[in-house]
């Protein structure tokens, strides 16, 4: 597996031939199988990595909470929910967003400072395991050049569709 400091720098060498195989996948891929194949990734690459070492998606993205999510960490932090948001939350197109990058609920052991509550986009990141990748494969492709796994699967799904030969012979 690549290491979390260098897969900015890896994506950025591949990043045309994977958006070319995000195409490809959309024209030949069966959605069902696809599914199939990242949840087998998922889990396999998911289940003896230790994300604390990494945390790029901590770093690179900004938390966001639900309405009854602003509520349990408010408590969790003996915040009001008023104090919390003024604090820690910015109005993005409706969403609720951390209002710094990296997270300031990121411990310095790569921990997480409210997890008994932490948001469930944070639980569900990178999303991999769940169904209609087919339809979210840009997304797939974004957390490509940050997550080293989501890195891992792409080139796992390359070469299980023989895909680089394919392109070279177009
Ligand atoms: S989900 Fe991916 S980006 Fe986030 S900590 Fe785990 S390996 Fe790193
Ligand atoms: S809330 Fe926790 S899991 Fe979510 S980004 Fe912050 S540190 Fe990471």
């Amino acid at each position: 597996m690549i290491e979390p400091s260098k897969v900015s720098e890896a994506f950025n060498r591949v990043e045309e031939e994977n958006y070319a195989f995000r195409a490809f996948l959309k024209d030949h891929a069966d959605e069902d199988k696809l599914d199939k194949q990242f949840l087998e990734l998922h889990n396999e690459l998911f289940s003896d990595y230790d994300c604390n070492k990494c945390r790029n998606c901590c770093k690179e993205y900004s938390a966001s909470f639900e309405e009854y999510e602003l509520k349990s960490v408010s408590a969790f932090l003996k915040m009001t929910e008023k104090g919390f948001k003024d604090k820690y939350i910015k109005e993005d197109l409706g969403e609720s967003l951390l209002n710094v990058k990296p997270c300031c609920f990121l411990m310095e052991d790569g921990g997480c400072a409210i997890k008994p509550c932490k948001p469930l986009n944070c639980k569900d990141y990178p999303f991999t395991n769940k169904p209609e990748r087919l339809w979210s494969l840009l997304s797939i492709l974004t957390s490509a050049s940050i997550c080293p796994v989501v890195f891992e699967m792409l080139e796992r799904l390359k070469k299980e569709y023989g895909f680089t030969k394919r392109r070279r012979r177009y």
